[in-house]
């Protein structure tokens, strides 16, 4: 069965093409369909399964509001988000600008030498909102950071094995700042 309720985030599971036509924001891929984007899920009448941006453009940000994104790019001392929605706020008015960054002192309690070793490019990611000027973000906290990653090396998802997150099809072992949410899908 698909789902049809709640936010879903690139590569979960939503149902079959048996049971859905795939539309926007879908991949298909053996037969199953996931989606490619992070979204709200919109079935059709005639059973085209969309996910749609939950926002066109990004919410009115708050101190405090714990946000959706991905990870946009990777500098010496900060990582760029693209923000797609607020938790628990999806349906809030919306203005201008998208992107938050998160500096390397708001990552994790204790030194980070390199960003790298926490975030990767297009990592989805849970954050905290620290300041709504600069939009900085933190996710020092357990439950905030990655919340889902793929190999950088075969674009495989990446599966958590303790404190690592290990590639299924390479075996490659990346590193992360990991949220305690990593791969739960739903969110
Ligand atoms: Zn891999």
């Amino acid at each position: 069965m698909g789902r049809n309720k709640g936010i879903v985030v690139p590569g979960d599971f939503l149902g079959t093409t048996e049971e859905f036509t795939s539309g926007m924001g879908v991949y298909d891929e053996e037969g199953n369909l996931y989606a490619s984007q992070i979204g709200e899920i919109s079935i059709s009448d005639k059973r085209v399964i969309n996910v749609l941006p939950v926002v066109e453009t990004p919410p009115i940000l708050e101190e405090g509001d714990v946000v959706l994104g991905r990870i946009e790019d990777i500098k010496d001392t900060v990582a760029i988000v693209s923000i797609a929605c607020v938790k628990g706020k999806e349906k809030r008015e919306i203005a201008a600008p998208t992107q938050g960054i998160i500096h390397i002192s708001n990552i994790k309690k204790g030194y980070v030498s390199e960003l790298k070793q926490e975030f990767g490019y297009l990592d989805v990611i849970k954050a905290k909102v620290l300041d709504v000027k600069t939009l900085r973000l933190s996710t020092e906290e357990r439950d905030l950071g990655v919340i889902k990653a793929i190999c950088m090396k075969c674009k495989g998802d990446l599966e958590r094995k303790g404190n690592v997150l290990r590639c299924e099809r390479c075996k490659r072992v990346e590193t992360r700042k990991i949220s305690e949410d990593y791969g739960k899908g739903m969110i």
